[in-house]
């Protein structure tokens, strides 16, 4: 197990794929990119699927999400989902995304074993899209999340970051759309996890303001505590029901207390937060020959050292060195 020392168990492995993207996200990388990681540096196809063997036969992971950077810009994808599915006892597999190539591979993927995708869109407005991820992608978004419905990748969740003068005004629009189409969408408070260090407490979007602009044109009723679990999302029924909306909000209403995640970096760094400001090397030691029992005790030692909150809160908070693109999302 993945005890830490406030009495949590991580079950929840989120694996980062590679640091490099396709989008330029305003909210998480600069217009320029950023220097992405050498080759040799990257956790081979192999070392990942024996890693998270190692997560979920030894150590009691139950769900793994890869993510990225852009996960589906690494080209061995839907070969480590299939190694992955074929794990015993077999993990639940999501992905993280923005979309953009997912019309082309949904199939492949949930043929691999893939059961569910997250898909980034904080917009229904094409000329909005672009100035937030700076490139003109929208179409294939919107075809790669039509793409994963169909495929059975369901429920399709969509996830949203509501920045100030560029789309904060755009809460229940994004929601009436998701409604129509069956999509269930989840705001994210922006977080500073921004590699320009630009997010600025005083300028973001609150799951307050998000609750009280969604009201303006539907009613929500919460989803009891029970449900909601380690989930990180508060959920509330949209106009009575059948479908949810899901609000994020690390930064006001944080989870920290029932947090299960355990984080692998695309080089092989174990992290214990998004915010945490150590990690701990698990790709040294696997590539200098460290048994299963050897790596397990590695990943158990990292994780009992984790902190109790994010640190947030703290006047004395200090992002950490890795941007979100950089950690995995
Ligand atoms: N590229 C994929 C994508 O965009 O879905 C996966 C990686 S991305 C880092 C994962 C999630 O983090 C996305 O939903 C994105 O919107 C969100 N994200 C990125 N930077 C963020 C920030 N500073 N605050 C809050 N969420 C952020
Ligand atoms: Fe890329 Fe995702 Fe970051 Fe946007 S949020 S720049 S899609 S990694």
């Amino acid at each position: 197990m993945l005890l830490d020392t406030y009495g949590r168990t991580a079950t929840d492995l989120r694996v980062s794929l590679t640091d490099r993207c396709n989008l330029r996200c305003t909210y998480c990388m600069p217009e320029e990119g950023l220097s992405w990681l050498a080759k040799p540096d990257l956790l081979t196809d192999d070392e990942i699927v024996r890693l998270v063997g190692i997560a979920v036969t030894r150590l009691g992971v139950t769900e793994v999400r890869f993510t990225g950077g852009e996960p589906l810009l690494r080209p061995g994808l839907v070969g480590i989902v299939a190694r992955c599915a074929a794990l015993r006892p077999r993990p639940t597999l999501s992905l993280t995304t923005n979309g953009i190539g997912l019309e082309r591979t949904a199939t492949a993927l949930r043929a691999a074993g893939l059961d569910r995708v997250n898909v980034s869109l904080d917009t229904t407005d094409p000329a909005v899209f672009e100035r937030i991820t700076r490139r003109k992608r929208h179409g294939d978004v919107l075809r790669g999340l039509a793409a994963a419905k169909a495929a059975g990748l369901t429920p399709v969740k969509v996830n949203a970051v509501l920045m100030p003068g560029l789309n904060d005004t755009e809460a229940p629009d994004l929601l009436a759309w998701a409604v129509e189409r069956g999509y269930e969408l989840r705001f994210i408070e922006q977080m500073p996890l921004d590699a320009q260090h630009g997010w600025q407490r005083a300028d973001m979007i609150t799951a307050g303001d998000i609750l009280a602009s969604l009201r303006t044109r539907f009613t929500l009723t919460p989803e009891h505590d029970a449900e909601r679990g380690s989930a990180p999302a508060e959920r509330w029924l949209v106009d009575g029901g059948p479908h949810r909306v899901g609000v994020i909000a690390s930064v006001t209403r944080p989870f920290c207390r029932t947090c299960d995640r355990t984080r692998l970096t695309a080089d092989g760094q174990v992290r214990t937060c998004l915010f945490a400001r150590e990690e701990s090397d698990l790709r040294g030691a696997l590539r200098s020959g460290a048994d299963d029992a050897e790596m397990a005790r590695r990943w158990q030692a990292a994780m009992w050292g984790k902190k109790a909150g994010s640190g947030l809160d703290d006047p004395a908070f200090v992002q950490p060195r890795r941007p979100m693109s950089a950690i995995g999302g």
